[in-house]
């Protein structure tokens, strides 16, 4: 078998189905009204795996009114039971289960993703969401709260808390179908209804759930999904009609979607990039820390936005953190994310090796020392060798900016003080992580560090009680634990004189 069938076989010999994809809209697969679609691409092979439909702002209009009509009162997705909600999104997460090993094909062949990585940590995390959301649906409570401006027992008052309406929700590729999760399972938990917008390097992972969603018994129009390219989550962010637009991708566009919605002052809650610092100590477990930022920048061919893409060494022990991390770099095997031995994909498009590679000639233009990797691998597939840079300083580019590919950057540090005068000046603030076998110094080094989550000797730890979000430009609100719920509930107070 050649690479480029074996890249869309698994390895139950299951193929991905190549017949055009639709799009959902109000239960309906349906084409884009002006019949427009485009193609999802294996980044291994640079073939084409689907043809799509390409939404217009029609489409997108279409699929706001299906949610809205699932969310009126009456309708059967608002006069379901809590606890019936619950027993369909968890019907949903075994059914995410159930389907696993394609799933995991769909997420390795349109994203490039190692296979084994997918069935190992994005879909079981996937299912995990909705599982763990599923419990929300029944625990969703206001607060009775006693009235002071009268005499006692004269009013009750008390809050309830409602579904914020119709959601816009738009995603990145990077963890195509576990961002989906993210995003539908609190939102079915609260009772909103939805209309998803996938990126347009990886729709086929959305798609698919949206069928095991129709499977689970969830009522027609509350997930509407369309695919297509930017506009169409512009049209979505900017729509009159969608009351709350959440967001995952690019501190940029995330800068849009706050302009696109101030239209009709939509809620908004944003996950946005990411340039995280990892710190390791010189009385760190180093065989320890040096495989925890191996993983922590090389994981997802460092396409995450929690990426540990700026590591702080302490200088006594900095050449032989280096020298480690260099090894472990070499040590990844990079391939067809379907081939069982792979470590590493290729990078997700054309597009994005370009950026990532124009990365790594700023950084050399710029002197750092490159002390591994920097090259393409092959000349078919986006396939790029783990790079490490030392001897940067904060102001370059390969330092200063998200370069969401595998490229680490090593800075050498005294004492803590120094990061955190380096780190006032990082735009971002999603994750941190630090390496000690002192608690204190962990502990003080957490506590100093400007983010959303911080990874004490370990990093990738992600669980879906755990809230996840950004500090700073890395976003507003917050993913997963009950945190999340905030973002898709509104709050009303009600005041009832007794007299
Ligand atoms: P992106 O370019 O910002 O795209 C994200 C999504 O927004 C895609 O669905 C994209 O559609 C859509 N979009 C593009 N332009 C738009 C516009 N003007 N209005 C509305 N939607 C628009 O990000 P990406 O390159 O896909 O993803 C990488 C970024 O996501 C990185 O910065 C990473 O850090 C961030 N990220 C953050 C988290 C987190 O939890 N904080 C998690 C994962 C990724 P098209 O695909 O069609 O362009
Ligand atoms: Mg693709």
């Amino acid at each position: 078998m050649t690479t480029a069938e074996q890249s869309a076989v698994g390895r139950t010999g299951q193929a991905i189905s190549p017949e055009p994809r639709r799009m959902l809209i109000d239960g309906a697969w349906v084409d884009a009204l002006d019949g427009a679609t485009f193609d999802s691409v294996d980044p291994a092979t640079e073939r084409v795996i689907a043809r799509v439909p390409r939404a217009g702002a029609r489409d997108v209009d279409r699929a706001v009114r299906a949610a809205r009509a699932a969310f009126e009162p009456g309708s059967r997705w608002r006069t379901m039971s809590p606890s019936k909600r619950g027993r369909l999104i968890h019907r949903l997460g075994d059914l995410v289960l159930e389907h696993a090993e394609e799933l995991a094909l769909i997420e390795s062949t349109d994203n490039g993703k190692p296979l084994t990585h997918a069935a190992f940590a994005d879909i079981p995390m996937t299912a995990d969401m909705f599982h763990y959301m599923s419990g929300w649906a029944t625990k969703i409570e206001g607060n009775t709260i006693p009235f002071s401006a009268a005499a006692p027992g004269r009013f009750l008052s008390f809050t309830q808390r409602e579904p914020v309406g119709v959601v816009g929700q738009i995603i990145p590729w990077n963890f195509p179908v576990m961002m989906a999760a993210w995003k539908l399972a609190p939102v079915l938990a609260a009772g909103c209804t939805v209309v998803l917008k996938p990126a347009e390097q990886t729709p086929l992972g959305a798609l698919r759930l949206g069928e095991l969603i129709q499977e689970a018994g969830i009522p027609d129009g509350v997930v509407n999904i369309v695919t297509g390219f930017g506009d169409a989550g512009a049209a979505l962010a900017a729509h009159h009609d969608v009351d709350k637009v959440a967001f995952t991708g690019s501190t940029e566009v995330g800068k849009e979607i706050v302009r696109a919605g101030a239209g009709n002052l939509k809620k908004l809650t944003l996950e946005l990039g990411g340039k995280s610092p990892n710190i390791i100590y010189a009385d760190a477990d180093l065989e320890r820390a040096v495989a925890g930022s191996a993983a922590a920048i090389f994981f997802n061919q460092g396409e995450s936005c929690m990426a540990g893409s700026r590591l702080y060494v302490q200088r006594p022990v900095l050449e032989d953190v280096v020298r480690g991390l260099v090894a472990e770099a070499e040590k990844i095997k990079v391939g067809v994310g379907t081939d069982p031995a792979t470590q590493m994909g290729p990078l997700v498009s054309r597009e994005q090796f370009d950026r990532v590679m124009g990365y790594v000639e700023s950084g050399t233009a710029e002197g750092a020392e490159l002390r591994t990797g920097g090259r393409r691998i092959g000349d078919t597939g986006h396939f790029l060798e783990p790079t490490i840079f030392s001897g940067v300083t904060p102001d370059m580019k390969v330092v200063a900016e998200e370069i969401f590919g595998p490229v680490l950057t090593v800075l050498p540090f005294d004492e803590l003080d120094d990061i955190v005068t380096v780190e006032r000046d990082n735009v971002y603030g999603l994750a941190a992580g630090v390496f000690s076998r002192d608690v204190g110094t962990a502990f003080r080094t957490a506590n100093a560090m400007r983010a959303g989550t911080v990874f004490v000797n370990t990093w990738n730890t992600l669980d879906a009680a755990l809230p996840f979000g950004g500090y700073k430009q890395s976003g507003w609100g917050r993913e997963m634990g009950h945190a999340v719920l905030e973002n898709y509930l509104e709050t009303k107070t009600i005041i009832a004189d007794l007299s």
